[in-house]
């Protein structure tokens, strides 16, 4: 492996300077002597991040190691180079040991109530087995538990919670003293809120925010990933639901009618909302750029706010660096300024991974 030396502007200083990386993937703010310059000008960024996605997954479970290679290197050929898994049935801990795949933070399975959630997805429990669950989960994942918070109930006939309060308060407690984190699934009103008050550490989707609960998270510094290309498919699955559960279908309807102007109020009430484009299940892996413009011309996100969300802003939450001396060289290389126009960033010059071109 060869030292690498790229110049451009390295955001979100917007500096211009020299990047240097040694032989071993790391960046160092000295010269290095015979590097090759891969980079004479342009704009850098600190590697993107795709805050929930699920590699590993598709729209019928868990996927064989070549299907997760092929959406992990799609993610990496976006740019996203760190990927927050929200959920696989299947151990991909294997994509650690390839040093051409981005770095994955997994949350374990999804944890969900029996016939309560896509078929083949999660471990499906009761609410008395939900702090073992947990403990289960945390043990899996690399510091983060993700639970279904809410999904249609067929006898209610509309979307409802899926765990107790109290239990769900349990469980984000026992999680919080073995140092994960918990996020949950959200779409409906109720889940949310009371997830929120029970302390949870980050929301998926949040389309049934209002305006107290989005006060709480402010508050408490809950960060909120909206999925906002995914939600467009909310119509989709209340049409497939419209005969049988009309008070659902018509629940979806509003809550995706509403959703960019609630999730503008989080944004503007200084929710931390980071990107994550869902791919995995529906929608396919390598769509970060398409997010971010999401965040930006529907939800209302300054252009640099949505671009950090996407990567030094999400990085940090993840506590993973940036392209300080001694980190390891991830980063995005663009011709373009994607604060300038957001639609560069759905066109990498050149990804670094570990300190090697990659695409
Ligand atoms: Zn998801």
């Amino acid at each position: 492996m060869s030292a690498l030396h790229l110049r451009g502007v390295v955001l979100p200083e917007g500096e211009e300077r020299d990047v240097w990386v040694d032989d071993e993937g790391y960046v160092r703010d000295d010269p290095i002597q015979g590097a090759d310059t891969v980079l004479d000008g342009g704009w850098l960024l600190p590697g993107l991040v795709d805050a929930h996605c699920h590699v590993g997954l598709d729209e019928h479970g868990g996927v064989d190691a070549a299907t997760t290679e092929s959406q992990a290197v799609a993610s990496r050929d976006a740019g996203a180079l760190l990927l927050r898994d929200a959920g696989v049935p299947v151990d991909t801990h294997w994509v650690d040991e390839r040093p051409d795949l981005p770095r994955i933070i997994r949350a374990g399975r999804h944890i969900a109530r029996p016939k309560r959630y896509i078929r083949n997805y999660g471990e499906e429990i009761e609410p008395e087995q939900l702090v073992a669950e947990v403990e289960r989960q945390a043990a899996r994942g690399d510091g983060w538990v993700k639970l279904v918070g809410d999904w249609i109930d067929r006898d209610a006939g509309d979307l409802a919670t899926c765990w107790p309060a109290d239990v769900a308060a349990a469980a984000i407690a026992r999680a919080h003293e073995l140092g994960v984190r918990v996020t949950a699934h959200c779409f409906g009103e109720q889940s949310v809120a009371e997830l929120v008050g029970a302390g949870i550490d980050c929301i998926e989707h949040g389309t049934g925010l209002t305006d107290d609960v989005i006060a709480d998270m402010a508050r408490r510094g809950t960060a909120l990933v909206p999925t906002r290309v995914q939600l467009d498919n909310f119509p989709e699955y209340a049409a497939q639901a419209g005969a049988k559960f009309p008070a659902y279908a018509a629940h979806m309807r509003d809550l995706h009618a509403r959703c960019d102007a609630v999730l503008g109020s989080a944004v503007e009430a200084g929710v931390p909302v980071y990107a994550g484009t869902d791919a995995g299940g529906v929608l396919p892996h390598g769509l970060i750029a398409r997010e971010v413009l999401a965040l930006h011309e529907q939800v209302g996100m300054s252009a640099g706010a949505a671009l950090g969300a996407a990567s030094w802003s999400a990085r940090s939450w993840l506590g993973r660096p940036g392209l300080g001396e001694g980190e390891p060289a991830d980063l995005v290389a663009y011709d373009h300024d994607s604060r300038a126009d957001l639609r560069a960033l759905a066109h990498p010059r050149l990804v670094v991974l570990r300190g090697r071109v990659v695409a």
